[in-house]
Order: C-alpha cells, then structure tokens, then sequence
C-alpha cells in the first residue's frame, strides 16, 4: 500500500501508472505535478491525481513513492529540486528511455538520497503525449526494465518491482549498459528510421500525392514519426554513443542495398529479404 503517490510529469506513462495503481485500489493519495496548468486539470478532471501540488519538492514531499516521468534530460533537474524532500524511507523511481545518463544526473543530484532511487523504463508506450492519451492496462503483459546500481536500496528496488507488477507488466532487472545498447537497436534506431523516412518524404516536391497513393506499408512503417520531437531529442542526445553505433551499421547497410540495387543483384536482393522476413517472424514470436 501506498499512502501518498507523487507523479511528477502526468503524461502517457505517469497518467497510465497512476490509473493502473489506483484501478488496483494500491494507493491512498495521488498528488501530481507538471508543467501546463491545462494537462494537469485534466489529470484532475480526469481521476488520474486527486490533486495538484505547487511544486515537485511540495508533491514529493511526504509521498512513500516519487515517479518522476519527465523527458530525461530533465529528470535531473527534476531529482534536484526534490532532494530535500525525500524522506529516509521514500523510494524515487523515473521511467525514461534512457539509463546511464539518468543515473549519472541522479547520483550528482540526490547525493546521500541516491540509494533510494530505483532507475526504471517501462518498454510499452504509443506516439501519443498527455495525460489524455493515458491509458489503463498500458503496462499488462510488457516488460519493465529495472537498472539498479550496486548502491541502490534493495527494499527499494523490492518496492518499485512490486509497484509495477501490480500493473501487469513483467519485471526484468538489468545493467544500464546493456539498457541502452539494447534499447538503442530495438526503439531508438527505428524512431530515428520513422523520423528521417517522413522528413526525406514531405522534401519531396510531389509529397502530397505520394501520401495520397499510399497504402498501409508506409503507415505502419512511420507511426512512430508522430512521436514528441523534445522527448525525442533527449533520448537521441542521452543515448549518443549507442544509438550512434547502431545507426553507422545500418547506414552501411544501406549503403550495401543501393549498391546491389545498382548492380541489379536480384539474389542479393532475395537472401535479404528472405533473411528480413523470417527476422520478423521471429519477432512476432518473441
Ligand atoms: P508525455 O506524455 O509528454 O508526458 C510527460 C509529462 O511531463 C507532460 O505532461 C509534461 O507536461 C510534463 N513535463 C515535461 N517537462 C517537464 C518538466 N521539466 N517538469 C515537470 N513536468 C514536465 O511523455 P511520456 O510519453 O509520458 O514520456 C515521459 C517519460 O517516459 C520520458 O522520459 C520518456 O522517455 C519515457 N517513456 C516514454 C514512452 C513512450 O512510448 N512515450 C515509453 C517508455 C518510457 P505538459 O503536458 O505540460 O507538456
């Protein structure tokens, strides 16, 4: 049981935690805390908080459990302004798409606090941002990656782990290293594929015929181009060095397929899309 909840950014993944936690009758109080004055009403409108809190070290302040799911290059800032308020038993968790450089904003800014902050990143979402797109049930059945340190509380981690699998969702524990190399191929690369794809297409001087004329492929293929641009940016910029890694080799590859398409190398073509395809299917097995 949770007494009082503090949700510092009460968007997709914080409105959806904070209804799943609630549908579960798991807390007492929800207390959030923003940026707009509208995202936040509608919050309370709502059901998702029961209320607004003047500040985040006023919504931190006497919760059990801090979620912080703010863009990541702002979850230091975040982390710095609750400091003082964490409370010796208060357990802080964040849910972005990065690790490493949220763990390093957070050891700079919780200093002896630090032990109480359990780094998260829940792999489930949609393109959608506010606390309207919130849903209930987000997190059933999807894996939550946990990074703890070696510093990290263990009742802590005990108490994120269960907070989360009352959701549903199934708990992994993992390094952040690995987070990110692995989150850079599976989600990273792809935004980054969806976002330049639609950027190149909309250069184009008939782009709006060709969206005109296009079917389900090119759907399916850039849904996540409508993704937020800032939250974007801070997962590109906090993941540099891992998304840059997998972007050169699929730049080289790309490189390979023009290069066969050139040279009309109909058997190169057909052993990488037969290649391409049972990858897919393995994907829809996994
Ligand atoms: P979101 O829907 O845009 O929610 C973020 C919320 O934080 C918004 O309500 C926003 O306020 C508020 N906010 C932004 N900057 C703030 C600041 N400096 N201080 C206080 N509040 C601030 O985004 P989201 O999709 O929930 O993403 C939140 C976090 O979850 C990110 O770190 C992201 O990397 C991670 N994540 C996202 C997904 C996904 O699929 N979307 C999946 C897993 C993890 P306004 O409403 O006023 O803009």
């Amino acid at each position: 049981m949770i007494n009082k909840l503090a949700i510092i950014g009460v968007g997709l993944i914080g409105g959806s935690l904070a209804r799943d936690l609630r549908a579960q009758g798991l807390v007492g109080e929800i207390v959030g805390y923003g940026r707009s004055v509208s995202n936040l009403s509608l919050a309370v409108d709502m059901g998702v908080i029961d209320r607004v809190a003047n500040g985040a070290r006023a919504a931190a302040a006497g919760a059990d459990v801090v979620v912080i799911a703010v863009p990541v290059a702002s979850i230091g800032d975040v982390l710095r302004e609750i400091a003082p308020a964490i409370g010796t038993d208060s357990v802080v968790t964040d849910v972005g798409s990065v690790k490493q450089s949220v763990i390093h904003a957070a050891r700079t800014a919780l200093d002896e606090r630090f032990a109480n902050f359990v780094p998260g990143h829940p792999i489930a979402g949609t393109e959608n941002s506010g606390v309207g797109a919130s849903l209930e049930g987000l997190f059933r059945h999807r894996r939550v990656i946990l990074t703890p340190t070696d510093e990290t509380d263990a009742a802590a981690i005990e108490r994120v782990q269960t907070l989360w699998q009352v959701t549903g969702a199934n708990v992994v524990l993992m390094d952040a290293v690995e987070h990110d190399r692995l989150l850079a191929a599976s989600s990273h690369l792809p935004h980054m594929i969806a976002f330049s794809l639609m950027d190149t297409l909309v250069r184009l001087d008939e782009h709006r015929k060709i969206f005109e004329y296009s079917a389900g492929g090119l759907r399916d293929t850039t849904r996540i181009a409508g993704s937020d641009a800032v939250m974007w940016r801070d997962i590109v910029l906090g993941n540099r060095e891992a998304l840059l890694t997998v972007l050169r080799q699929y730049h080289e590859d790309m490189e390979e397929l023009i290069a066969a398409i050139e040279r009309s190398d109909a058997d190169w073509l057909v052993d990488t899309f037969n290649r391409a395809r049972h990858a897919r299917e393995m994907l829809n097995k996994s």
